[in-house]
């Protein structure tokens, strides 16, 4: 994986587009602060400010973004999804051509969740009076495969191949730079948060979880810090590799920090519809049967009580586990 596989794929109504308002000015790119936007932003913020567009992000996530994502995203979709429609519903009158990655592929031979592959085209066909979108499916298994999406959008807005090819470098660099990743020290109950990005980093979806861990005394140990190989390794022993990478990250991430005993327990962050989650929770409660784990289940209706009375109880649990009875139940 270069860092994500990235490949637009162009809105028909949008060919030109972009060297025409080029003419008018400073192009104003739309990037929705949604789905992987979290993880991937310095790439793609970089990208774009050094071929000199002006970068317009939606705000963080609030309510108005949730109510809007509901409000125009279909009904079956994921929570995460919605948002991303949210997001997109607040810059889209802001900007001149809005991104809106179709991220296909991290790592060869496996995908990410086909929502991922349609989400161009269930925002374009739910959100009225968008501007142009680059949304070519951007496949991130090796730097000459992103280097082409580069090539791609950077034609389409006008520049030079010399300017894109330096934008490129510079969004790479960014991007290798950019040290994500939770590693809490000091508590002396910790736990491994897991889910995917947009779960465990939006903290209005998660109801700001991490905060209140840390403050019920509760270390956070996140997936980026276990080695690659070490995740892929652990993988391979089930009965068939997972297709999709984030499942297969999060299972062999869970699996690993409990068996080298690095947490005392595992939260999973979940949403509610999601077709991969519902497969690799199962997974990994079977792999580890006797190991604390605690699965939060979260949509547009989670009430912050009920989350709020779980992980009390979570952490009481653990709490109790490592000072007072090393053998306590899991289940409380
Ligand atoms: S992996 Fe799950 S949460 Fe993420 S977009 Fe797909 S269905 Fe939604």
């Amino acid at each position: 994986m270069i860092f994500f596989i990235v490949q637009f794929s162009r809105n028909p109504t949008a060919n030109g587009v972009g060297v025409d308002l080029l003419k008018g000015g400073i192009m104003k790119i739309g990037i929705p602060k949604g789905l992987l936007y979290c993880k991937y932003h310095p790439f793609l913020t970089t990208f774009f400010t050094k071929l000199g567009c002006d970068v317009v992000i939606s705000e963080d996530t609030n309510k108005n973004i949730l109510d809007a994502g509901v409000k125009y995203c279909v009904d079956e979709a994921c929570m995460p999804v919605k948002i991303f429609h949210g997001h997109v519903a607040s810059i889209k009158d802001r900007c001149d051509i809005l991104v809106i990655p179709r991220i296909m592929q991290l790592w060869k031979n496996e995908y990410i969740c086909p929502k991922f592959c349609g989400l161009p085209e269930m925002v374009i066909n739910s959100i009225d009076n968008l501007p142009p979108t680059i949304s070519e499916p951007i496949y991130a298994t090796s730097q000459k495969k992103l280097y082409n999406w580069a090539k791609a959008a950077g034609k389409y807005l006008g520049k030079s191949n010399n300017k894109v090819r330096l934008a490129f470098h510079s969004a790479l660099n960014a991007q290798r730079d950019y040290e994500e990743g939770i590693f809490d020290k000091g508590y002396e109950v910790n736990v491994a948060l897991i889910g995917h990005p947009y779960n465990i980093y939006d903290s209005f979806s998660n109801m700001n979880l991490v905060k209140k861990l840390n403050k019920l005394g509760v270390g956070i140990v996140t997936g980026e810090f276990t080695h690659e190989d070490t995740l892929r390794d652990v993988a391979k022993k089930l009965y068939k590799k997972p297709f999709w990478t984030f499942t297969r990250e999060n299972y062999g991430f869970a699996i690993n920090v409990a068996k080298e005993k690095i947490v005392d327990g595992i939260i999973y962050v979940s949403s509610f519809n999601c077709g991969p989650d519902s497969i690799i929770i199962e997974l990994i409660k079977n792999s580890l049967p006797h190991f604390p784990f605690l699965i939060l289940k979260i949509d547009e209706h989670t009430g912050e009580a009920g989350i709020d009375t779980r992980i009390e109880a979570f952490a009481d649990m653990l709490e109790r586990r490592t000072r007072i009875e090393s053998n306590f139940s899991t289940h409380g």
